[in-house]
């Protein structure tokens, strides 16, 4: 076995247990493997043991692997920060963008969407810590972004991301985690289409498992797989 084949299974073992303390089906989460900086060889190695979702924070980047592994069935997600200027290239290669963030990018994605024949998944990125180093809206600003995103016909809003701040200690992320659940299901009560927004996107390597047990439905896994990025 690779060691990314091995590090697949303890993570999906992982995933499992968090899945059972809090009563959720394993089904229900999606592993989304995180391969910035990892050379396309070695992803191909982690879809060959088996990652079927990828999640790429660079456009130039990734199209670049998406290149050398077009022979492989790959769901592409775009999970970096996304300049307007980058959107027609996005929804061009990805299969879903977890990082709306704001109106002026809504309506740039939803214009290449439409001109590209599309309805492109996205997700609102809410910077849940307040920290002013992050991109991602104001959870304040939640609302107002989903019911002009929801005006597009070229996107469907389909949930939340976040990255919360970095705590040594997972446990101590978990309100980040929760206060995006609550927020979920107070947008869920003013959506449009509220059966279209389930998703949450949280959780990284040394937290996803208490993501999971506070509701996440992706999460976003890069060191526990590929190992440290050397950058
Ligand atoms: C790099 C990255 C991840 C993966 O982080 P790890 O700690 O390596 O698991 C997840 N989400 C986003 C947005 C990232 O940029």
């Amino acid at each position: 076995m690779t060691s990314i084949a091995a590090n697949l299974k303890v993570i999906r073992d992982r995933i499992q247990s968090a899945c059972s303390r809090s009563g959720r089906d394993p089904s229900s989460v999606c592993l989304i493997g995180v391969t910035k900086t990892v050379p396309a060889h070695i992803v191909r190695a982690g879809v060959e043991a088996g990652l079927a979702v990828l999640g790429e924070n660079y456009v130039q980047e990734a199209r670049a692997k998406m290149e050398q592994l077009s022979d492989l069935p790959i769901a592409w997600h775009f999970i970096g920060h996304l300049q307007s200027n980058k959107a027609r290239l996005a929804v061009e290669s990805f299969d879903w963008i977890h990082t709306l963030d704001r109106v002026s990018l809504a309506r740039e994605v939803d214009r290449q969407a439409h001109r590209q024949g599309k309805r492109v998944p996205v997700l609102l990125e809410i910077n849940v810590g307040d920290e002013g180093s992050k991109s991602g809206a104001p959870a304040q600003e939640a609302r107002s972004l989903l019911d002009l995103a929801s005006s597009l016909d070229g996107i469907a809003v389909r949930g939340l991301m976040a990255l919360p701040p970095y705590e040594d200690e997972p446990e101590a992320v978990r309100p980040y985690f929760r206060r995006m659940r609550e927020l979920l299901e107070e947008l869920r009560q003013a959506a449009p289409r509220p059966e279209e927004l389930t998703e949450l996107s949280m959780g990284m390597s040394h937290d996803f498992e208490v993501a999971i047990e506070e509701g996440a439905t992706m999460i976003r896994v890069g060191t526990a797989l590929f190992g440290p990025r050397l950058t």
